[in-house]
């Protein structure tokens, strides 16, 4: 077994640990990170701690070394998992999926790069052209997502991100033919912007009325970075790439144009003058009309006033405060952001969806889905962000134990050994506390949200407390006033699997709610520019239509999380679980404290626990038998038996280890490493 690469190097696999303790499992990680090993396997999941330096661990060599081997047969790497998912996905035509989880900064947009290059590089070996151009555009709409998806800012890099999940498809071949994005944005930000100043040209500049420094927009400056020399060329990077997935000049005008009036909204100021609330500023309002294709007296209305419509079917135009203005200026430019954002990638997908794939010709369609998520978030103060994200978390802890035992349940079938029912904590009564119809905390959300009239986060709070009190996994203060670690009335406290989080109701009621006035919507939609007046369909209906409200922010988040869920269910997993070393990039530091909270959050004991406590090693006869035949006299150096099976249980009857294992039809699985570590280190003492 190559996963016992050495002692020196730590183990390669958790699931050697003497005992499944975090301190165990973090002097290991530790260990293999100060040697430079990066990965550590649990079983099949693939555990990485961000090296923050470049590793010469990806070169063709690497990839040739792992290209249809066994996953054992390396040392732990990603593209053991590539391959194993792409494997499955051919010789089994099984569909498969890799989750990629761990927080910001962990190092999963690269591990999905590199998982990306070591499919491209395996497929296609006869270099067909159509092919080819399907490869590199799917690795190129990456580029553009990863720039038009992530917060320019280091101040809050979690602000804008959430998670990406994508399909790559493949012929009867095991040749990618296209593929589908979907995105998960959570928080709207505005801040990817950026620095148009240092990309475009003078004249484009001009025509979007950008002539000031990037410090002077209230958005850039708030990114507080200004641009490299690096960031200009990876924006010049995007703009090709647009180029080559087919976004044509006037696509690619209006994605300049809309990036420009959300840094021009950025900058509108109000003002209070005699009970009115005025814009100051003329220019900007005319440079955002004409950018946005739209009357600048509508412009200007929409920006401070509402219409309504009251009871008895009549339209009253009601002014806002400069609260109010402030406010809708800011969801406007979210809007904006978020649906720019929407658009890219529906053109992205319209471009890499499999075209004129025809079954009966072309045999089965296969896919290997590649998931880029959050893993569990815990702050000082957790707000609604948090709560979507580790809602998630539970949703996809919830697949990955029924999709892991389901798994193991199916290899114990294939290889005829009797199945035993694995212990593990079922998390999905926390599912059901938040994601329940009428009693779950989004539902007690939404309530809140569509009640008419002044509704607070904490009138909010004391409802989720009357309606969920006895819920084993929730607390609030007010059910347990001796917990001083819980301001009254402010904060909730979810027990998850992976630990408590306190989450704080504040801004809970407006992050819910469709903060966008309607007035905005049917100003884009009327806007004269197609390309925008796609963005927004949901303009179309005029005051008196809109009966029905948007679905909220949490129901909407719901709803596609329990899609992404669906689309995983039907496929084979295979997990990579990012840690990140520190809060300063160091390639040096490997801080205790964060590593132990990352380790917890993801779950990793637990997934040892879960990988223990079936059969946690299971090999091929024959390769079991090249490996440790020299531990045995019968079957040293060649064995005279029957079969391979037969020599193999002579070398586990001479160790007497006829306990600890189990003979499948064509592997030997064994139950604990204590078993495997025995013999690998007699096997080290024999060569
Ligand atoms: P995430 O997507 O989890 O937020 P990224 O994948 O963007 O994190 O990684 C953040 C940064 O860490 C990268 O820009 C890169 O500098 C560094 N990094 C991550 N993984 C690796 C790796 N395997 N090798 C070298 N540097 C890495
Ligand atoms: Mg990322």
């Amino acid at each position: 077994m190559a996963e016992l690469e050495g002692l020196h190097f730590g183990k390669s696999d958790f699931v050697l640990l003497d005992e499944v303790t975090m301190e165990q499992f973090l002097e290991n990680l530790k260990l293999r990170f100060e040697e430079g090993r990066i990965y550590t396997f649990i079983g099949e999941v693939v555990v990485s701690v961000n090296p923050y330096r470049q590793m010469d661990i990806y070169g063709n060599d690497v990839i040739e070394a792992y290209r249809g081997r066994e996953l054992y047969e390396n040392p732990p790497h990603l593209y053991a998992v590539a391959d194993a998912a792409y494997k499955a996905m051919k010789r089994r035509a099984k569909d498969t999926c890799i989750v990629i989880s761990g927080e910001s900064g962990a190092g999963k947009t690269e591990a999905s790069k590199y998982i990306m290059q070591y499919i491209a590089a395996i497929t296609n070996p006869s270099q067909r052209q159509e092919v080819e151009s399907v490869k590199s555009v799917l690795l190129k709409s990456n580029c553009v997502l990863e720039a038009f998806g992530n917060a320019k800012t280091n101040r809050n890099d979690n602000s804008s991100r959430f998670g990406k999940y994508m399909d790559i498809n493949f012929n009867f071949n095991g040749d990618p033919t296209g593929g589908h994005i979907n995105n998960y944005l959570l928080e709207k930000s505005c801040y990817a912007v950026g620095d148009l100043k240092g990309v475009c040209s003078e004249d484009l500049l001009k025509s979007l009325h950008l002539n000031k420094d990037p410090t002077d927009y209230t958005y850039t400056s708030q990114g507080a970075v200004a641009m490299t020399v690096d960031d200009r060329s990876h924006h010049r990077a995007v703009m090709s790439a647009l180029k080559v997935i087919g976004f044509s000049q006037e696509e690619i005008n209006s994605i300049y144009k809309i990036l420009a009036t959300i840094l021009h909204l950025g900058n509108l100021k109000f003002e209070n003058e005699a009970e009115n609330v005025q814009l100051v500023g003329g220019d900007l309002v005319m440079h955002i009309s004409e950018l946005t294709g739209t009357e600048v007296e509508s412009m200007r209305k929409a920006l401070l006033y509402r219409t309504v419509a009251t009871g008895g079917g009549e339209v009253i135009e009601k002014g806002h405060s400069e609260q109010e203005a402030s406010y809708g200026r800011e969801a406007l430019a979210k809007a904006l952001y978020e649906r720019l954002f929407g658009w890219i990638v529906g053109r992205i997908n319209s471009v890499i969806e499999v075209k004129n794939y025809n079954p009966a010709l072309h045999g089965k369609n296969t896919v290997i889905g590649v998931l880029d998520i959050y893993g569990f978030e815990i702050f000082d103060n957790n707000s609604f962000e948090q709560f979507c994200i580790n809602y998630c978390n539970e949703k996809l802890q919830q697949l990955f134990i029924e999709l892991i035992l389901r798994q193991e349940q199916d290899e114990y079938q294939r290889e005829g050994i009797t199945w035993q029912h694995i212990e593990y904590f079922n998390n999905q009564i926390i599912v059901d506390l938040v994601e329940q119809p009428h009693k779950g905390i989004i539902s007690i959300l939404d309530d809140a949200c569509l009640t008419v009239g002044k509704v607070t986060d904490s009138a909010c709070l004391d409802s989720m407390n009357d309606k969920l009190g006895h819920h084993p996994h929730f607390t609030s203060r007010k059910l347990t006033p001796t917990d001083k670690t819980m301001e009254f009335n402010r904060h909730f406290r979810i027990r998850h699997y992976a630990g408590d989080v306190m989450y704080s109701v504040e801004g809970f009621l407006d992050k819910n709610k469709d903060p966008l006035f309607q007035d905005f919507k049917r100003l884009m939609f009327n806007s004269s520019d197609p390309i925008l007046k796609e963005m927004w369909p949901d303009g179309k209906l005029s005051i008196t239509e809109v009966t029905k409200r948007p679905l909220t922010a949490a129901t909407l988040f719901k709803n596609s999380i329990i899609a992404l869920v669906d689309k995983l269910a039907c496929k084979e997993p295979y997990y990579v679980r990012c840690v990140k070393p520190n809060e300063v990039k160091s390639p040096m530091l490997f801080d205790d404290a964060r590593c132990q909270h990352q380790v917890a959050y993801l779950g990793l004991l637990e997934n040892v626990h879960v990988r223990r406590a079936g059969f946690a090693y299971r090999q091929p006869y024959d390769r079991f038998l090249q490996r440790y035949k020299m531990t045995c006299e019968y079957t040293w150096p060649n064995h005279l038996m029957g079969s391979d099976r037969e020599a193999v249980e002579a070398i586990v009857l001479q160790h007497n280890f006829e306990g600890d294992v189990a003979y499948g039809h064509t592997k030997l699985f064994v139950r604990t490493p204590r078993t495997l570590f025995t013999l690998e280190q007699e096997r080290t003492a024999l060569i």
